[in-house]
């Protein structure tokens, strides 16, 4: 055909098969398999847990902190710390140096400096 890659085999598309069957029999509500949790018989039998995800905690306390001074087109990514290893403050974040950089970049790319909002 003239692609620039190459034609799927036959475990490639089994592969997609078996994807599209485990999206088709989950939840998209709760993420449990369809057959039981839409079956009356489990109805009482679920019981709900509650599981900390610390990264995400980290993200929350992040954006409660600095979430204001975040510049445009900047993404908070997550890296886990080796053990004994302490996390510096704001992650690093230095607003000055943010702002710094941002408009190093601009520059480069040739963009106007953006107005100063005055904050
Ligand atoms: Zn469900």
């Amino acid at each position: 055909m003239g692609l620039p890659w190459k034609r799927w085999g036959e475990t490639d598309i089994m592969l997609a098969l078996a994807w599209e069957q485990y999206e088709d029999e989950t939840c998209p509500v709760c993420g449990e398999w369809i057959v039981e949790c839409r079956d009356e018989l489990t109805d009482g039998r679920w019981q709900v847990e509650t599981v900390t995800d610390f990264a995400q905690a980290a993200l929350d306390d992040y954006r409660e902190q600095y979430g204001s001074e975040a510049m445009s087109g900047q993404l908070l990514a997550l890296t886990l710390l080796k053990d004994g290893e302490a996390p510096r403050d704001g992650g690093g974040y230095d607003p000055e140096r943010a702002r710094a950089a941002y408009a190093q970049m601009r520059e480069r790319l040739g963009l106007p400096d953006e107005p100063d909002d005055g904050a």
